[in-house]
């Protein structure tokens, strides 16, 4: 198989089989990030495709799903994605899911009938790296995007009736914002109809912008009981049926599952219950020891 750099697959998506359509990230410039740094994006050449198409139908002909890599492999423009969409299909006939996590940008240059085409095609399930939808924190990443750009392009995927998952990074505004990525992220979730809302906490990676303004004293990072306050303050606020899964450190029950708005009450709970008297000592050296986002 053809692997460029990091490979990040959804954990909650099929794990084989991958495939890698483009190499790296077309933005590459997110503050917290460092995945891609050495991997200028571009795309993947058509042979390895086909060759790894090969290497997957001797393992698994009839597959059913299938996973595109590398960070954001909708980026190209729908008359690029095509064949390639096409290309997997002749190979693996059975398929019925191609997922992708990709950036809100690369919706930008879909029309809507392209992307009900990209559907027809096997793509019913996205995941967005959203992070935030507070002007100011998005900015502040470097995300590349402004809010009404996560409303536009989501909307135009629930008119396609392409899934998509939205993530909230936990933490990414620092403690001059907490309140304001919290509640605003909240807000144009609230707007969407994601499948799925996801959180993670922000860590501190080396190599990282963020890391070295926060060592300049230029970021003020959350400590743990700040982190939980804060996904407190969003989940208070977020008003769209989902799934909800959470990636804190913090391993609280009732925190991860579907029908989030019947299950509210009781994620709030186990929230306050962490704030109150989780092991955040603990909790503060899972977050040291990981590795990548
Ligand atoms: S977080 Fe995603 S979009 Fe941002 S630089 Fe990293 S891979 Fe690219």
């Amino acid at each position: 198989m053809h692997f460029t750099g990091t490979i990040y697959r959804n954990p909650y998506w099929p794990t084989f089989p991958l495939i890698q359509i483009t190499q790296g990230c077309t933005h590459n410039r997110c503050k917290f990030c460092t995945m891609y740094k050495d991997v200028p994006f571009r795309m993947q050449p058509m042979e390895y495709i086909e060759a790894d198409l090969k290497e997957i139908r001797s393992i698994e002909p009839r597959a059913k799903t299938i996973q595109l890599l590398s960070a954001n492999p909708l980026a190209p423009i729908y008359r690029v994605l095509e064949p390639i969409l096409k290309k997997i299909r002749e190979y693996l006939p059975d398929l019925e899911y191609i997922y992708a996590a990709t950036r809100v940008d690369d919706i930008r240059n879909k029309s809507v009938e392209e992307l009900k085409k990209l559907k027809e095609l096997g793509i019913k399930e996205i995941s967005l790296g959203v992070e935030s939808g507070d002007e100011w924190t998005l900015q502040r990443i470097n995300k590349g995007y402004r809010p009404e750009d996560i409303l536009e392009q989501c909307h135009k995927l629930d008119e396609a009736g392409i899934r998509y998952w939205l993530t909230f990074l936990n933490g990414v505004a620092g403690k001059s914002h907490s309140q304001e990525h919290a509640v605003h992220s909240a807000e144009i979730f609230n707007q969407t109809h994601p499948l799925l809302v996801g959180t993670g906490g922000l860590t501190l990676f080396p190599g990282t912008p963020l890391l070295l303004e926060a060592e300049k004293g230029e970021f003020d990072p959350l400590d743990e009981k700040e982190m939980l306050e804060e996904l407190r303050l969003f989940v208070e606020h977020l008003n769209v049926d989902c799934y909800f899964v959470t990636h804190h450190t913090v391993s609280g029950k009732n925190l991860t599952g579907p029908n989030f708005l019947s299950r509210k009450e009781a994620i709030l709970e186990a929230l306050d219950h962490e704030i109150h008297h989780g092991d955040l000592k603990r909790m503060a050296a899972i977050r040291r020891n990981k590795q990548t986002l």
